[in-house]
């Protein structure tokens, strides 16, 4: 028989049993519904976070979660040394539905990075003729594309790489938006890829110039240089479209997929390519034991399926305006700046009698209303696509209302 926990006991066997390596707001979730959680002790709130932008369809979705229990009940996990009957199919689907050749398929977003970097690092000796071991990529300053040695080895940020080292050398950092220094980069003929986030997620919801994405696309093609989105968090409709680099008409050479590839119900992760970098990689040169499992394919499919038939970038093109709209006329002395594209939105706070980003999380939560500060002074707000304009609205009111508790 099970003993119901309250918030603060469940609080405080985390803090006692399990590694120190977040900082979460206190509430204790036990259900979602679409755009909706409550706590255990039945509170409910508007979910402005959406795992980071892994929930876009909506907590639980029938059709994702139906997918998932049905085949869970048949088969969940061959391992690659066999076929499954799920793979080929979902292989056909999803190359078909972002129109590339071959799809590799993972778990995690940084794995589905990591892939890429390998994938491009192979592509830069078999197939550009980078002699043995000096392939360079190109990232960004202010990136965030996950937690392993040799991704926190591309950061700048401390809290990432700091005490981690020593690092994986063969990375350049630019300026993230910076089109002569990337110019200036791809100079060096050893250069195999250039990796960028199309809006820089964690870093505080960093939206490039218009015409960044094409112009260093571009650049790119004329150095004979891969192109490399990382859409973990801003690809499936969170922007508006259904890859961010859609806005500017941008098909990545390699394209990196997670997050809400799965709804949010299971890791599913993807590297696309064609089979000019993809078929580089050989039989036992890469992979992962949960790769391409037959629940992640299913549930995949699922997530994608709900993406075009509930029409979620359209939602959050239009949802988006709303709340950008609203919250710039919003006077508040607090409110700095509000940017974002589609539902991926972030507000800088103006610290005001010492209250920040982290109390005005605080007081939202208290007014039924989740989101979290990414840095000192940011909050983004990215709540799954499926919500409604009212919900939306309701939710703005009480952001809104928080905000002035502190005016
Ligand atoms: N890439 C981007 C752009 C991300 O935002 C994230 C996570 O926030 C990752 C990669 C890492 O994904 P995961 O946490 O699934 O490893």
């Amino acid at each position: 028989m099970s003993v119901k926990l309250s918030s603060p006991q469940i609080m405080e066997l985390e803090h006692h049993y399990g590694a120190h390596n977040y900082h979460p707001l206190p509430v204790v979730l036990s259900k979602g519904e679409g755009p909706l959680v409550w706590d255990v002790e039945g509170k409910e709130y508007y979910d402005f976070l959406s795992a980071y932008s892994a929930v876009n369809q909506g907590h639980c979705h029938p059709a994702i979660v139906d997918a998932m229990v049905e085949q869970a009940r048949r088969i969940t996990l061959t391992s690659r040394a066999f076929f499954n009957d799920q793979l080929g199919p979902y292989e056909k689907f999803v190359t078909e539905y972002f129109g590339y050749e071959k799809v590799l398929p993972m778990n995690s977003g940084a794995e589905a990075d990591e892939t890429a970097l390998k994938l491009c690092r192979r592509w830069a000796y078999d197939k550009k003729g980078v002699p043995e071991d000096q392939a360079k990529i190109i990232c960004c300053e202010g990136n965030f594309h996950g937690r392993t040695i040799t991704i926190v080895s591309m950061s700048n940020d401390p809290d990432s790489y700091a005490g981690f080292g020593p690092f994986t050398p063969g990375f350049e950092k630019i300026p993230y938006n910076d089109i002569d220094a990337l110019a200036e980069a791809l100079k060096d003929p050893n250069v195999a890829g250039f990796l960028v986030e199309p809006i820089q997620g964690e870093a505080g919801v960093f939206v490039p110039d218009d015409g960044y994405l094409k112009k260093a696309y571009d650049l790119c093609k004329a150095n004979n240089v891969l192109f490399i989105a990382d859409e973990v968090q801003t690809g499936i409709a969170r922007t508006g479209k259904l890859l961010a680099c859609d806005h500017e008409g941008v098909r990545p050479d390699i394209l990196i997929l997670g997050k809400a590839l799965s709804g949010g119900v299971f890791p599913v992760s993807a590297v696309l390519a064609d089979n000019e970098i993809m078929l580089t990689i050989k039989p036992g040169e890469h992979g992962s034991t949960f790769g391409g499992n037959p629940i992640a394919c299913r549930v995949a499919i699922a997530a994608l399926t709900v993406v075009k038939e509930e029409k979620l970038a359209e939602r959050a093109e239009y949802l988006g305006k709303i709340f950008r709209d609203e919250m710039n006329a919003f006077n508040s002395d607090m409110v700095e700046l509000v940017r974002g594209k589609g539902l991926l939105n972030a507000v800088i706070i103006r610290p005001k009698n010492g209250k920040q980003a982290w109390d005005v999380c605080l007081k939202m939560a208290e007014n039924g209303v989740l989101a979290k500060p990414t840095h000192q002074h940011i909050i983004r707000f990215a709540p799954p696509l499926v919500i409604t304009e009212a919900q939306l609205r309701d939710a703005i009111e009480r952001i809104k209302k928080s905000i002035l508790s502190f005016e």
